[in-house]
Formats: C-alpha cells, structure tokens, sequence
C-alpha cells in the first residue's frame, strides 16, 4: 500500500491544478487519470473548442509556475467583448480600456492547458501520477482512505479529491446526489473563418434558440459556440458546408461578413449540475464533478480552477496547523467559500439562458432597455467585467496579484 496524503481521481485541468498547488507545497500527491498522456500534445489552432480564461485562472497559473509555457502553447488575448439581443437593438460593449487593463482575458485550446499542468505535474517531487489508471474499488469510511486501482496499485491517504468531471464516478460510487437541469439544449462548436478580421473582440448574440459566440483565436479564425435546441444542433452538425455557412452567417447578422471555411464541428449536450454537498468527511469533490454550468459565459473551467485553488489554500492552512486534512470540519470551510459563488453563477446563466430565450414582446422591450442601461452606467459595467474577469471577489491566495500570495515565484 502506498500511503499519500492526497489522492486526486481525474488528471483533467481541475485535478491536476489542485495536485500542483498541494504538491508544490511538499504535499504527497497521487494523481489517477484513465487517459494517457499524449506523447506530443495537439498544437494549437486546431481543436475546435477553446476556453475563455479570466484573469483569476490566468494568475493561478502564473503561480504554479505555468504561465510562460501556456503563452508559448498558444494563448491569445482578447481585448473587446460585444454582447446583443436579436429580438431587439440592446446592446453592450466591454472594452479592457474601461477598467485599466491591458485585455479581459485569453483565448486558449484546452489542450496547451493540460500539456502544461502534466509537464508542471511530473517535475514535482511529491506527485506521483497513475496514468493511465482507474479507480476499481474505494473505501472513504475509515482513516486512512484506501483505494485499488485496475493495474493493481493499492493507494491510501487522509483525503481523496473527486475531480473526474460532469458524469464523476467516484460522486457516484460515493452516492453523494445531485440536483440536475437537462437544457435541452446542445453547444456546437467549430473552428470558422469570417470575411471580416475578428478585431480581438469575443461576440455573442442572443437568440430565442441560445446565445451564439465567436471567439478570436490568434491565427485569425473564430471559435464558435453555437447553443441550440439539441435537435436543431444535430442538424446543424450534419448540415453539408455551404449550408452550415449561411445558416451560421444568418444567426450570426453576417456581423463579420460572411463564413468563408470551417473546420469540423462538434455538439455538447448542456445540463446542469450540483452536488448536494461538496465534501464528506475525508471527501472532497472540486470543479464539474461538483458542478456543472451553461456555458454561455464560459466560465465553467475558470469556477473549477478557483475551487482547485480554494481547496489547496484549506488543506495547506490545516497541515500548517497540524490538524486532520481529512476532516468534515476542515473540508467545510472550502465547501462554504465556494458553494454560494458557484451557486449565483449558475443562477445568473440560468437567468439569462430564460430571458433571452423569451420571445415576449413586452420582455423583449425590458431585456433591451436593461442592455443599454447597463451599457451606459460605467460603473455598473466595470463592476460585471472585474467579476467576470475574476478581478473582484473572495479570491484565494493562488488567484490574487499581490505579493503576499505563498506560491509568488
Ligand atoms: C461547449 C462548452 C464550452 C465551454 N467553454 C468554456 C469556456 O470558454 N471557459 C470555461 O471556463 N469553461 C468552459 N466550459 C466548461 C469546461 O469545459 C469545464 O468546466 C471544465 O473542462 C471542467 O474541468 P474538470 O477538470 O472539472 O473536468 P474534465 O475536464 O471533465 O476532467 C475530468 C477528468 O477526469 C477523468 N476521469 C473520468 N473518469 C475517471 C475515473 N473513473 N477515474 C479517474 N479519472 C477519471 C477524465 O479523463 C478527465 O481527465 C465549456 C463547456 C462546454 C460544454
């Protein structure tokens, strides 16, 4: 049996994030991930999704140390965001300008995020990643944890870290329940190329169907994210290439000319999720195996992250003050800083998704005048955009810019 002190099931960018942070801290880490490390990582502009990455995430890489590598993978900055109503002419422009900074965000492939935190993941000492590997058997009721894996490895530790995504097994061997939401709704995402330059500027238009998003990558494409009635986005996913263009030009109001290329196209059925609870005592449960949201402001990965974060922070505080990192008592505090923010994002999508998938004249006319309202009091908006950029907030000490954060290299 090799005893650690954590084990983290799922090698995704959420349980690995949680692993550097413990692990560069002298934490013992055993890391189990089904899927094999790619021998050379996917180079960027090529996969059609990307993530929007806040200024949060971006300074939680930083401080392990990955950032550099991340910017030299592929990373694009973007410095605009233009928001609009279909069924109205409300509309809202975000401008980095506004707030003082020099971008809102980055565009970036999850591929160059994962190769990133692997290579930061084997180069420290205290983590050890079983790769790949499976989880066969669990038990969580006594100290310590112990755990079989189908190579045959037996593991132990004092805290076992559920980051093994939406569908979670161990969440479900642990029958920790769920409230759950089917969107009925699917997000179709491709690479596309538009007549006009995307001017750095990410986009979303709303419709009654759901919001559609270009995002600008570096070598001057879009990454679409196309969010439609989940019979309507097979449709689209089997449409032949000049139909796909014109309907995709058509819902997008030909803003940046017509779609000239495209690369292959993929669906995401869109539910959401909650754990009922996070933590149990010697469990923790940490980005969509905690919580899964719409993502029609891409903030799923950047919420996961911030609780990668929050958990390292709670786990390195009670080790310090030499207390049990297994325990209910403990792992509480991490579930009381996350649970009500990830709970009003999801609430806020939800809100959106609703109102602007309501063709009610009389909703219409409100929504439109709320857009420009907001557009016009500056105050208001660059108080959004810091909380959408990760900016304001309770943030832990491996998200803040200041120089009392332990991991400042
Ligand atoms: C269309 C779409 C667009 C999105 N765009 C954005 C965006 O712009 N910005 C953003 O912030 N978020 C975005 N998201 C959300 C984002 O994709 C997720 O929130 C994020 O990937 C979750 O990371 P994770 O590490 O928690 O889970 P995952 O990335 O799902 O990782 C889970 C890991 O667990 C592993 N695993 C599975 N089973 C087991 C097992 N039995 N044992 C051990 N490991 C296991 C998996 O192999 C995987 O490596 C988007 C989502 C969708 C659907």
């Amino acid at each position: 049996m090799n005893h650690f002190d954590v084990i983290v099931v799922g090698g995704g960018s959420v349980g690995l994030t949680t692993a550097c942070a413990l692990g560069a801290q002298g934490v013992r880490v055993a890391v189990v991930e089904p899927r094999p490390i790619a021998a050379a990582p996917v180079a960027a502009g090529h996969n059609p999704r990307v993530f929007a990455i806040t200024r949060a995430s971006q300074q939680i890489f930083t401080a392990l140390g990955i950032w550099d590598a991340i910017l030299a993978g592929g990373a694009y900055p973007f410095r605009d965001m233009r928001v609009w109503d279909a069924g109205g002419d409300g509309a809202i422009h975000f401008d980095c300008a506004d707030i003082g900074e020099p971008y809102l965000g980055h565009m970036i492939e999850p591929q160059v995020i994962q190769a990133a935190l692997q290579q930061r993941a084997q180069s420290l000492a205290a983590i050890t990643l079983f790769c790949p590997a499976r989880v066969t058997e669990i038990d969580v009721t006594r100290e310590p944890v112990t755990a079989t894996l189908d190579d045959g490895s037996g593991l132990s530790a004092d805290l076992v870290v559920g980051a093994d995504g939406v569908h979670s097994p161990l969440r479900e061997r642990l029958e920790i329940g769920t409230r759950t939401h089917d969107y009925r709704q699917g997000s179709l995402v491709a690479r596309v190329l538009t007549e006009q330059d995307h001017q750095a500027t990410a986009w979303q238009r709303f419709l009654p169907g759901g919001p559609l998003a270009f995002l600008p990558t570096a070598d001057g494409w879009c990454s679409i994210v196309w969010t439609l009635p989940a019979e309507t986005a097979q449709q689209m996913l089997n449409a032949d290439k000049p139909a796909f263009h014109e309907a995709l030009g058509v819902a997008f109001d030909f803003r940046l000319g017509k779609i000239t290329d495209s690369g292959p196209r993929e669906v995401f059925p869109l539910q959401r999720l909650h754990a009922e609870h996070y933590v149990e005592e010697r469990v923790a449960l940490a980005g969509d195996a905690a919580h899964a949201i719409h993502p029609l402001a891409g903030q799923g990965i950047n919420l996961g992250l911030l609780d990668a974060a929050v958990l390292a922070e709670v786990v390195l505080t009670a080790r310090e003050r030499q207390k049990n990192i297994g325990s209910l008592h403990v792992l509480r505090r991490y579930e009381r800083w996350r649970r009500g923010d990830n709970q009003l994002m999801m609430t806020a999508m939800d809100g959106f998704n609703r109102l602007f998938g309501n063709t009610q004249p009389a909703l219409r006319q409100v929504r439109n005048l709320g857009l420009s309202l907001m557009d016009a009091v500056s105050p208001a908006k660059a108080l959004l955009v810091r909380h959408a950029m990760g900016l304001a907030g309770d943030l832990p000490a491996l998200a803040r810019r200041d120089t009392t954060s332990p991991y400042t290299e």
